[in-house]
């Protein structure tokens, strides 16, 4: 008998600059697995018929990104312990039509932190509070740091997260602005500063959410989870004054890797990290091009 080919989706709005189709189907050709993986523009009002079409047709999972990564936790029949603590889920496995879902982006997070040389511990300081912040927080949850400090335009949603979290870490400054603080003072006693903010992501590359690239000491890790370009403006900045730098594209492949051992429930080896981070800076030219 042929082999069923199993279908995988990212869904989201937007969707088109993702580089998730690129790294799983790279993940199918490594193993030799008839496996495909697209991506379908999913609006927040098309979500509850896709997720019916889902549990009918021959989907075997798919990756949830903005703006379906809340909403969709009670249209599934079971989410993972973290997935639900955290409220956000952004793997969804299909067994027999029914929906599994799980939060790999935290588990990402925490690998591109393990893989670091931070310390695990002391000050941290956390620019914005959107889903990728949350993810930030529920990964810092598993190490030990002194306190976090929130800085967000908006800063109610920082308090929400503190709030959220507050069972968790322990929370210094939370406020709307870097600017209004003695920013210099603050990332001189910090161990980690985490950009969960767009900011400086492709195509404004110029930008960076620290602008004044001297007040980043030498001995910081700078984590800048914007995955494209690989090597952001404050990344670049953070480099040339000396401090650690964890790219994106780090928690990006990691995500990935975790999505493909639920969904293919086999351990990916190491080594196979450092094939798809060649591969996505070889494609990378090719990606901005098309983005
Ligand atoms: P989100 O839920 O929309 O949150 C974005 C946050 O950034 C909000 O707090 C927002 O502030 C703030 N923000 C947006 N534009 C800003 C600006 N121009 N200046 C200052 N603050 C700004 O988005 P998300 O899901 O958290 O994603 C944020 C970034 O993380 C994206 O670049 C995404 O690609 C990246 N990400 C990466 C990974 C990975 O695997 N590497 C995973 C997830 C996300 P307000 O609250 O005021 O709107």
């Amino acid at each position: 008998m042929p082999e069923i080919k199993k279908k995988y989706y990212i869904i989201g709005n937007p969707v088109e600059h993702s580089l998730s189709p690129t790294l799983h189907s790279y993940i199918y050709k490594i193993f030799n697995l008839s496996c495909s993986y697209h991506k379908i523009r999913i609006k927040k009002a098309e979500l509850k018929d896709f997720i019916i079409t889902c549990r009918l047709k021959n989907i075997s999972g798919f990756n949830v990104t903005i703006p379906h990564k809340e909403t969709i936790i009670p249209l599934l029949d079971k989410v993972e312990d973290e997935a639900k603590l955290f409220g956000a889920v952004n793997t969804v496995k299909n067994e027999k039509g029914k929906l599994y879902g799980y939060n790999t982006d935290i588990i990402g997070c925490r690998y591109a932190l393990k893989r670091s040389s931070w310390q695990q511990s002391g000050k941290v300081v956390i620019l914005g509070a959107g889903g990728a912040a949350r993810s930030a927080l529920a990964a810092l949850s598993s190490f030990t740091p002194s306190s976090v400090s929130l800085f967000n335009r908006t800063p109610e949603k920082a308090r929400l997260l503190k709030d959220q979290f507050s069972d968790h870490l322990n929370f210094d400054i939370i406020a709307e602005n870097v600017k209004f603080h003695n920013m210099e003072n603050l990332l001189s006693n910090t161990t980690l500063l985490i950009n969960t903010t767009p900011v400086g992501m492709w195509p404004e590359t110029q930008n960076s959410p620290i602008s004044d690239s001297k007040i980043i000491p030498e001995n910081i890790t700078i984590f800048d989870m914007v995955p494209n370009p690989v090597y952001t403006t404050l990344l670049k900045d953070a480099e040339k004054r000396g401090a650690e730098i964890i790219s994106g594209l780090s928690m990006l492949i990691s995500q990935a890797v975790a999505a493909q051992e639920i969904w293919l429930e086999r351990k990916i080896p190491l080594e196979t990290f450092n094939k798809l981070w060649t591969h996505i800076i070889e494609m990378s030219g090719q990606y901005h091009e098309h983005d």
